[in-house]
């Protein structure tokens, strides 16, 4: 499998040091379990880190910042995609053409909910931060979600499918960033079903009253 869409470097040391909401980290980490590039590419950011750690007066970070830094160092390469969150003890989660990915073991997943036709959702809670906005999506063959933008951020994890949305096709293990500055409308290729992890902060903006109905229903 061939990954071509990456998380870019702004996430990824955003993610390095600690500061991403707990959504967009679940994300980095199923993203970073299946793309041996970007663990790579962290574990040299994470290398950066430390000599830029060394190089800045202690005033210039916070107590906080710096222990989450650290603490990300002293993890080490490799360990950031190693380390399953297997702490929490979970119900039996729906079933999934492909493995779930280990970095979410310790997230409750609801039953495949009805969406619209030939759509599925459900909540993705993540341990310790249930106001963390978490999505997945099941979408059949040929189908399109409705048009929309974002207030904030969407992070978008492909597990199975594949889709286009006129900017590019995203494939399984692809990784998809956007904020306000794309109004897209992805389409399911019409080979079968698609499944995607999302994550949204702020608020996805619908175009039409029944996608905004749709949206506001699933809280997205
Ligand atoms: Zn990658």
């Amino acid at each position: 499998m061939r990954i071509r869409h990456h998380p870019d470097d702004a996430l990824m040391l955003a993610y390095a040091a600690g500061s991403l909401g707990a959504g967009h980290r679940l994300l980095l980490d199923v993203h970073l379990e299946g793309c041996a590039a970007c663990r790579q590419r962290m574990a040299q950011l994470n290398a950066l880190g430390g000599v830029m750690l060394d190089e800045l007066p202690p005033a210039e970070l916070s107590p906080h910042a710096l222990e989450r830094v650290l603490a990300r160092i002293d993890a080490g390469p490799g360990s950031l995609a190693d380390a399953p969150r297997t702490s929490t003890v979970v119900g039996e989660k729906p079933w999934l053409p492909v493995a779930w990915p280990a970095a979410m073991s310790g997230c409750e997943v609801g039953p495949w909910r009805w969406m619209g036709p030939g759509m599925y959702w459900n909540r993705v809670v993540v341990p310790d931060a249930p106001q963390a906005k978490v999505f997945m999506l099941r979408i059949g063959a040929g189908r399109m979600l409705p048009q929309h933008t974002h207030s904030q951020s969407e992070l978008t994890q492909v597990l199975w499918g594949a889709f286009d949305d006129g900017r590019s096709e995203f494939r399984a293990g692809d990784f998809d960033e956007t904020d306000g500055s794309v109004r897209h409308q992805p389409t399911v290729q019409p080979n079968g079903d698609c499944i995607c992890l999302a994550s949204v902060e702020g608020t996805l903006r619908f175009d039409g009253w029944l996608a905004r109905l749709m949206g506001a229903s699933i809280g997205m």
